[in-house]
């Protein structure tokens, strides 16, 4: 969870320099969990923790100068801390802050693609420290966004993927959950989002897998060669003893007589050590002719 919270903390102090970008964070946070109500003279910003409640204030007071604020303690029951909902007061005020989150323009209205490539990352942003949590890295990859809402969780896809990643959609326990699983798309996520820490975090750990992925894989690729040369000798020492049931091997031709007692002798050398052996030495590759010479041999003698 360490990861996640960093992760929070950090974006957490990532205030958008555009205007229209701290509008569509704000109106990320206002879909997730917020409401006009009281005929239109209040908008809340409901049950956020301290840190993201503090941001989102930040943001309405930055963008709505004159809107009436407050900032109001709950102690939710699912939650163990304090959480806290910021409200706007006047109904003209809520109104234009409820108008503003309407009037954003979409590049695809029909999936609620945020029209600017800033201000879909600020939104992003806002439903990833509402709603989110990513997994650390070492343990799997995994980053998602939950919601009870149907639109909400479509928009928050749409705009995910709108950046060419592969964000999916299923449900836990009445729920629904934007996710991503894949490495690279994280990677991108964070960098989007404006996670420049965690993303570091994130790929050191990448690396770190990778390295130890590609020392196992090294290792594994040994003993098979390892294996290999052993069943290789298993096979070359069984010829010998069968030639030997029929023959002495000194009625053999010499040169194969010779590799024979080497290897009976060495049943744990390489092909290499055993030419290194005879006398005079040979190759790796007349030790292999040598050798093929007395399996075939050894066939024909049943
Ligand atoms: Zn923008």
């Amino acid at each position: 969870m360490a990861f996640s919270e960093d992760t929070k903390r950090e974006l957490a102090r990532v205030i958008p320099e555009e205007r229209c970008c701290r509008v569509a964070e704000l109106s990320a946070y206002y879909d997730f969990d917020g409401f006009l109500f009281g005929d239109g003279k209040y908008l809340d910003f409901y049950h956020f923790t301290p840190l993201i409640a503090r941001k989102i204030l930040t943001l309405v007071k930055s963008v709505f100068p004159t809107a009436q604020t407050h900032v109001l303690a709950h102690r939710a029951r699912a939650r163990k801390n304090q959480v806290y909902t910021v409200r706007v007061s006047g109904p003209e005020e809520a109104r234009m802050i409820h108008a503003a989150f309407r009037n954003q323009s979409f590049a695809d209205a029909e999936r609620r693609i945020l029209a600017s490539v800033c201000c879909r990352r600020a939104y992003i942003r806002g439903a990833f420290l509402g709603r989110g949590s990513v997994t650390n890295p070492k343990k799997a990859y995994h980053l998602e966004i939950f919601t009870e809402k149907y639109e909400v969780a479509e928009k928050v896809l749409h705009n995910i993927n709108a950046f060419g990643l592969e964000a999916r959609m299923t449900t836990r326990k009445g729920d629904l959950l934007v996710y991503l699983k894949d490495g690279d798309d994280i990677v991108t996520l964070l960098n989007l989002m404006g996670a420049h820490n965690a993303l570091m975090h994130l790929e050191n750990v990448r690396v770190e897998k990778d390295m130890r992925n590609r020392i196992n894989r090294l290792v594994n690729c040994e003993t098979a060669n390892v294996e290999k040369t052993i069943q290789a000798a298993v096979e070359q020492i069984d010829a010998v003893e069968r030639i030997r049931k029929h023959m002495n091997l000194s009625d053999l031709p010499p040169k194969l007589a010779e590799i024979a007692a080497l290897r009976i002798e060495n049943p744990y050398a390489t092909l290499k050590e055993l030419g290194e052996m005879a006398n005079p030495p040979i190759s790796k590759s007349g030790v292999n002719y040598r050798l093929q010479q007395l399996i075939k041999l050894s066939k024909s003698l049943g």
